[in-house]
């Protein structure tokens, strides 16, 4: 324990966001993850059928393209690349339709080159 000033407990995007800004002022810090994966939340898995990859709980992905803290990162260095769908958000009704949506970012927060 005396080698880490921090140990957190979690890697979802909270538990990792809180561990980069604690090594940010140079302090040692020991993610735990009781998964196989990082990521929590994040975490990209092959839920259903062989192939099909799904976001385990995708509103983490639109919402880290507006998160200040996360805009802060340099996460394209590190291979990131948002890729923008016709439609982002979708609610399917029982008669067979849907509705969609798209993410807006707060003003002046997010614009995609
Ligand atoms: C099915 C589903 C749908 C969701 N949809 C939305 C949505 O539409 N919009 C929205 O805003 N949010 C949604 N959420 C919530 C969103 O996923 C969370 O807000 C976000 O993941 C929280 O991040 P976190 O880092 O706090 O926790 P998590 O992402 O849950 O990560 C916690 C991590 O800690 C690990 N862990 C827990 N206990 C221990 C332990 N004792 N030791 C080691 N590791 C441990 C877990 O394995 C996990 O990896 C959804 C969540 C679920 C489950």
């Amino acid at each position: 324990m005396s080698r880490y000033d921090a140990v957190v407990v979690g890697s979802g995007p909270n538990g990792l966001a809180a561990a980069i800004v604690l090594a940010q002022t140079g302090r040692r810090v020991l993610v735990r993850e009781a998964q196989q994966t990082l990521g929590g939340g994040m975490r990209t898995l092959e839920l259903t059928l062989p192939g099909f990859m799904h976001d385990v709980c995708s509103a983490v992905h639109p919402l880290g393209i507006c998160s200040p803290f996360f805009r802060t990162l340099p996460v394209a260095e590190h291979g990131l690349e948002w890729v923008h769908p016709s439609a982002p958000l979708a609610h399917p009704f029982d008669d067979g339709a849907a509705a969609g949506g798209a993410v807006e970012c707060p003003a002046g927060l997010f614009h995609d080159g």
